[in-house]
């Protein structure tokens, strides 16, 4: 049955994506954004769908609106982001979220949270399940976007035990695919990026670091089979678990694109973890979630959007 979902960070990378998917299911679709990292073009093509509204807002201020359904995507992703104004990002995780959860409790919306991989911070224990509480350090230059996003949890998980608010919390790892900025500051599209201008390719670190990549549409399904799921809050982890070096998407970049450019290494930031890969028992179990889109395939998709978007 068609329902009213309201998108907050609609107009961001992944936040696009599920207003285009739910959109193509036959529901009413309002995007609400800030337009900090998000941009209209990345929704331009839905502006003439009459079930598809835009509003331009910031989560930290209240708002009233109907809807069933809230996908709580609205925040900066990549670290430059996030840390360029951090107090904003705290303002975003925490008075935004309060934000969305009265909304939710107030129209009886149920609402699903976008959170993270970096609750677990640089994970002592690998791969990561939803049961480990992480290794955050509270006041290093991730903590605004960490520590927002687990104080965002916690707050989740108060208004449905204090209010009954019907919640949904998923931890999102490395998503990466069409619609990224190309300026975004994240790795998969720095690498794609500098290769096809021919720049340096920038490693941070000594590239030994490891990261799991999800193509955005893997995500999104199994962001939407959570929202749907019934009696389950979670947290669920969601992602692919292939695990790779940074050093290896380096060398795959630059062998998939052709390039002549050169690897380079620069300091690595502090803070960076040191290996992530989610366990997906759970979102086996509970979504039936597994992703299919294997890493070279999702580059392929990924390389020839930004050929044509930079
Ligand atoms: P993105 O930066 O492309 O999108 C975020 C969107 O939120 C942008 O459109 C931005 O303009 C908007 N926004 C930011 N602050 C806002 C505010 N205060 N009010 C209204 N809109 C605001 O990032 P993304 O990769 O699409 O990530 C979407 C969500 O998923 C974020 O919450 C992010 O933390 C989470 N997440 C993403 C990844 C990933 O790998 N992409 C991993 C873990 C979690
Ligand atoms: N990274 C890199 N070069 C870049 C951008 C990122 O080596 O140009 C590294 C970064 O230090 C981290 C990994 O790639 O170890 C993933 O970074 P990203 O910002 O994409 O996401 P994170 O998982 O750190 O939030």
């Amino acid at each position: 049955m068609s329902k009213r979902i309201l998108i907050t960070g609609g107009a961001g990378f992944i936040g696009s994506h599920l207003c285009e998917r739910l959109l193509n299911e036959g529901n009413e679709v309002i995007c609400l954004d800030n337009f900090h990292t998000g941009r209209k073009v990345n929704i331009g093509h839905l502006f003439s769908n009459p079930r598809f509204e835009l509003i331009r807002h910031d989560i930290t201020d209240p708002i009233k609106l109907e809807v069933d359904q809230i996908y709580n995507m609205a925040c900066p992703a990549s670290p430059v982001h996030y840390q360029s104004n951090a107090i904003k990002t705290i303002k975003t995780n925490v008075l935004g979220m309060m934000n969305m959860l009265g909304l939710a409790k107030r129209v009886g919306a149920r609402i699903l949270q976008a959170s993270t991989s970096e609750c677990y911070g640089n994970p002592l224990e690998h791969p990561q399940t939803e049961a480990y509480w992480g290794n955050v350090n509270p006041i290093g230059i991730r903590s605004c976007y960490d520590e927002g996003k687990r104080v965002a949890e916690t707050l989740c998980f108060d208004y449905h035990r204090n209010h009954k608010v019907d919640i949904r919390v998923i931890r999102i790892f490395n998503t990466y695919g069409p619609k990224m900025l190309a300026d975004d500051g994240r790795v998969v599209s720095n690498f794609i990026v500098q290769a096809l201008q021919g720049n340096d390719i920038t490693i941070y670190g000594d590239g030994s670091q490891t990261r799991s990549f999800c193509f955005a549409d893997d995500l999104v399904d199994g962001i939407i089979a959570m929202m749907n799921k019934d009696g389950f809050t979670g947290p669920v982890n969601l992602g692919n678990d292939g695990e790779f070096t940074v050093k290896e998407l380096a060398e795959k970049v630059v062998k998939m694109t052709g390039s002549s450019s050169k690897i380079v290494y620069h300091d690595l930031p502090s803070d960076d973890p040191t290996r992530r890969k989610p366990d997906l028992t759970l979102a086996k179990k509970e979504l039936n979630f597994s992703p299919k889109v294997a890493l070279e395939d999702g580059l392929k998709k990924t390389i020839e959007y930004f050929k044509n978007n930079i």
